[in-house]
């Protein structure tokens, strides 16, 4: 079989994939990549988070502009969704970033093999393609496989009827009623934009709160408001079975009356791929699941790395993106680092969720001492010509030291908005530093320096 000798062989080309191969490749290695997808860029790009994002754009403005453009004086006589256009969009901007990948590794002069890698041995890996198969050899390998729709017992996914956000992103119709399990990220991004292109929307989340892991003023705010907008959210249910019907779906839950639908979305998180890379023979012992590593993304086995969604820690894009960077530097030249107490994380409905840091919660439960400063967007000139003046900021600042230990958005554009507060807390900024830091007027960030200052006793604006 044909062979070939590299420095470094990255298996997987998402987020964490893509961005460990350029970076090694950067620090002057000769790196490989294998992705069984004919496209690069992985569920993020591919079926994730890029396609979710367009059509959640899209859903919105028909949303706006079939309920509340007429109030901006801009009338219509008719709109209507052109669903097979939308998918068009969606897929053209797909296109268009995973191409862009395959410039990238071009420039960087990556090799690009299409094919599923199984690690023979340390130092080995097998590529079975449908177009070649090979052998490919380096010191160095970085497992970088992600992670796949988790499932429920008693529920068989038949991709269509009953599937995962993989088929929910690209119904062909919109359903009359659609029922999703798990209200996390997935569940509410895409209740969304099937609520907003006209299906009846249902949640069933087994847990007593939506979004558990966000702060929880944030969540019940959240709860409200998207059973405003007319989705019906049911927490502390838990799904029993579903079964397919001639009409759809016939969902059981325990403590209410079963739930028939035309669409079933399973959104219950997401598990790591690791079947089939060979890991039971070289040595890897998984621990819950995922494989486990040290500090430098070291698995037991020498010379073999992990990143991303098959190694501890939130399943986001830019949490494996970060540890790409830091594994590539530490394979090139034996350093890197990702700061775990800044990550952040973003729900893309509207308004937009989003988080940085410790949450009011766990600094209750770890008996840290707090500040705390709320600004609501209500008072703020940009978020009223916008006609977003839903949500707040709320800055978590430390009791004694006044540093910046988390920030919680709800609100329009919160997820650009958090880039600021993670930008302060990973310079070690306090809440002093952003309440004396000039903001631009009018703007939406004047809403976390207008928190910043609550946190310091001297809001202007509330
Ligand atoms: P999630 O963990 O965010 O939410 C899953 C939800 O399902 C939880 O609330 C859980 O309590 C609930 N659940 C589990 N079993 C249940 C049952 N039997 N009945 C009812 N509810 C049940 O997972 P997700 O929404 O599937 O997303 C998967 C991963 O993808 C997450 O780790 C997330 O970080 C990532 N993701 C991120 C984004 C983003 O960054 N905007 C978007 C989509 C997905």
């Amino acid at each position: 079989m044909k062979e070939a000798q590299h420095d470094l062989i990255v298996i997987g080309a998402g987020p964490g994939g893509y961005v460990a191969a350029i970076r090694a490749a950067q620090l002057g290695l000769d790196v490989a990549c294998v992705e069984k997808a004919s496209e690069l860029g992985g569920t993020c790009l591919r079926i994730g988070c890029i396609p979710s994002k367009a059509l959640l754009e899209d859903s919105e403005l028909y949303h706006e502009a079939a309920t509340s453009y007429g109030q901006r004086g801009i009338k219509f006589s008719k709109v209507e969704v052109d669903l097979p256009s939308m998918m068009a969009r969606k897929e053209s901007v797909v296109q268009s970033l995973t191409s862009g990948i395959q410039s990238l590794f071009k420039k960087n002069k990556i090799t690009h093999y299409t094919g599923e890698a199984r690690i023979q041995e340390a130092g080995q890996v097998a590529v079975n393609g449908a177009k070649q198969s090979l052998t490919l050899k380096a010191p160095n390998i970085i497992i970088a496989t992600g992670s796949q729709p988790g499932s429920l017992p008693g529920i068989e996914p038949d991709g269509e009827v009953i599937g995962s956000s993989t088929e929910a992103l690209s119904y062909q119709k919109v359903p009359k009623h659609l029922v999703v399990i798990g209200a996390g990220y997935i569940g509410l991004e895409l209740g969304s934009v099937w609520k907003r292109l006209g299906a009846q929307v249902t949640v069933l989340e087994y847990l007593d709160r939506i979004l558990p892991g966000m702060d929880s003023e944030l969540s019940r705010q959240a709860h409200k408001t998207f059973s405003q907008q007319g989705l019906e959210i049911h927490v502390g249910t838990r799904v029993t079975s579903a079964k397919k019907t001639d009409e759809g779906c016939r969902v059981e839950c325990e403590g209410m009356d079963p739930v028939t639908c035309d669409r079933l979305l399973l959104a219950v998180g997401r598990k790591p791929s690791t079947a089939n890379l060979g890991l039971e023979d070289i040595g890897i012992e998984l621990e819950n699941g995922r494989i486990p590593v040290n500090e430098h993304f070291a698995t037991q086995v020498d010379g073999i790395y992990a990143i991303g969604d098959v190694v501890a820690g939130p399943m986001l894009a830019h949490k494996a993106e970060e540890e790409g960077i830091a594994c590539a530097e530490w394979i090139a030249r034996g350093g890197g680092h990702v700061n775990y107490d800044v990550i952040p994380g973003v729900v893309y409905t509207r308004p937009e969720i989003a988080s940085v840091g410790q949450t009011e919660d766990q600094l209750k439960e770890r008996a840290i001492p707090y500040r705390k400063g709320v600004a609501p967007y209500k008072g703020n000139g940009r978020a009223q010509t916008l006609g977003s003046v839903e949500g707040s900021v709320k800055m978590l600042a430390h009791g004694e030291t006044d540093r910046l230990l988390g920030v919680h958005i709800i609100g329009a554009r919160a997820g650009d908005l958090i880039a600021e507060a993670a930008t302060a807390m990973s310079f070690g900024a306090s809440s002093e530093d952003l309440a004396l830091t000039c903001h631009a007027h009018p703007t939406l960030p004047e809403v976390i320096r207008e928190a910043a200052l609550a946190t310091q006793g001297r809001a202007i604006h509330c």
